[in-house]
């Protein structure tokens, strides 16, 4: 995949805070699903903040968490309009100011939105970076910052995409799919556990 995207559809910053917001135990799939009328609704961090909590669950209860991601997209809607003029802080710091948003979504923001050298690391890229052997990490935080170190400038804003699409499909948490993998011959996993 020599250009992968995030699978999470949005059309300006603010729908991609919202989405990924969404998305968090719960799948891309089922955001897509969700986000369209929720946007059409809702269409700028002001609508967002002026209405009811009750109203945002109402678009998005058929997600994870419902209740308490309505809370948070609320809020993150009302600092932004109160704090940031209603536009995206482009800091991993501010970000992670905003309800809702850790150093994962944070970095997910700075990479996607504004091509900022950093890598989110979730779940699959945890297993993944961990399982090939590019990493050799306890915890997310070591994995970010070693997959910072050891990725290529010009392939950082793909890495990313390309171990959670990986992780997503492939090489998956209950069991890896290796017999269909296209990297057996540079995994360490492989090479252990054949
Ligand atoms: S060879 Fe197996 S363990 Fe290694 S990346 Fe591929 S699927 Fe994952």
């Amino acid at each position: 995949m020599p250009n992968p995207r995030c699978e999470l559809h949005f059309s300006n910053e603010f729908e991609l805070l919202v989405a990924v917001i969404l998305s968090a135990q719960c799948t891309d799939k089922r955001v897509n699903l969700i986000t369209p009328a929720l946007f059409k609704a809702l269409p700028t961090p002001e609508a967002f903040a002026h209405t009811t909590i009750d109203n945002i669950y109402s678009y998005i209860r058929s997600c994870s968490y419902p209740n308490n991601k309505a809370k948070l997209v609320h809020a993150a809607a009302t600092m932004l309009i109160d704090n940031y003029n209603g536009k995206l802080p482009q800091t991993l710091d501010e970000l992670q100011k905003l309800p809702g948003v850790g150093r994962k979504t944070a970095n997910v923001l700075c990479s996607v939105l504004w091509h900022q050298p950093t890598i989110a690391v979730d779940t699959h890229v945890f297993r993944v970076a961990n399982r090939i052997g590019l990493t050799d990490a306890k915890n997310v935080l070591d994995t970010e910052k070693q997959l910072l170190a050891r990725t290529p400038a010009d392939a950082l804003y793909f890495m990313h995409h390309w171990l959670i699409l990986h992780g997503r499909y492939c090489c998956t948490a209950r069991k890896p799919h290796c017999e269909k993998c296209g990297i057996t011959s540079v995994c360490n996993f492989y090479k252990e556990n054949n």
